[in-house]
């Protein structure tokens, strides 16, 4: 596995270019009739507009802060989508779920083994179901629940724009099939807190991917099917 390194959780919040690069040879072979296994440069236009940080591809088109005001505004509002993510009044349905994957992991990977995304990337760390979970646990331990000894207890990070951004296209590295969730034998639903950082930045700060919001979402809500 050519590219393969360690990445560190806590350089989720720093200031480079992106998080990991994954060489097109630890990637999963495509099928002879997709011979199209090679990353396609990020148009420069897209690199200027939008924080494609994470890896080679870019989702979700999230604006880079021009100025120090509009990048703590990112950071607060998804704190405070967050705070509702854990309040019975916003989210009673999910609620218990959600405390249940903040409280409990046994890190044992179980899940990893069954995640596709993971296995296609060649093994990168990047994309584990519980490494965009452990960001999540771990802001939420300091912020929402905001245990005094969250740093010593779970770890620290640096909350910042770059971590929120990352986050958030983070949780498009996962298709939300949830085998993870079937195979964790403790009950931790990772696949649900990658749908609830995407519920975030679509009702919190307005950022969806246009084609899965309009073409999917909003289909569906408007005629019961995607496929119109
Ligand atoms: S989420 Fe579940 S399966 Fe995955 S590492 Fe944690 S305890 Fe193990
Ligand atoms: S829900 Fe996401 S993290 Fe879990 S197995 Fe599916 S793709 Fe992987």
């Amino acid at each position: 596995m050519a590219g393969r390194k360690r990445i560190n959780i806590k350089d989720i919040g720093r200031d480079i270019d992106k998080l990991a690069s994954v060489p097109v040879e630890d990637l999963m072979s495509l099928p002879a009739d997709f011979k199209e296994n090679e990353w396609k440069a990020l148009p420069e236009e897209t690199k200027q507009k939008f924080a494609c940080i994470l890896d080679d591809v870019c989702i979700l088109p999230i604006p880079i802060p021009k100025t120090r005001e509009e990048e703590e505004k990112l950071v607060n509002q998804f704190i405070e989508g967050m705070r509702k993510l854990f309040s019975k009044e916003n989210n009673w349905t999910f609620l218990s779920i959600l405390d249940t994957s903040m409280e409990h992991c046994a890190r044992c990977n179980t899940c990893s083994d069954a995640c596709h995304l993971f296995e296609a990337s060649g093994k990168n760390e990047m994309y584990r179901p519980t490494f965009r979970s452990e960001i999540f646990r771990r802001i939420y331990n300091k912020h929402i629940k905001k245990d005094p000894l969250a740093r010593w207890r779970h770890g620290d990070l640096d909350l910042n724009w770059r971590t929120v951004a990352r986050l958030g296209e983070l949780a498009y590295r996962c298709n939300i099939c949830r085998r993870c969730a079937q195979t964790c034998p403790i009950g931790v639903d990772n696949a649900l807190i990658a749908r609830e950082i995407r519920k975030i930045f679509s009702q919190e700060l307005g950022i969806t991917t246009p084609e899965l919001h309009d073409k999917g979402s909003m289909l569906q809500l408007k005629t019961g099917s995607s496929r119109l």
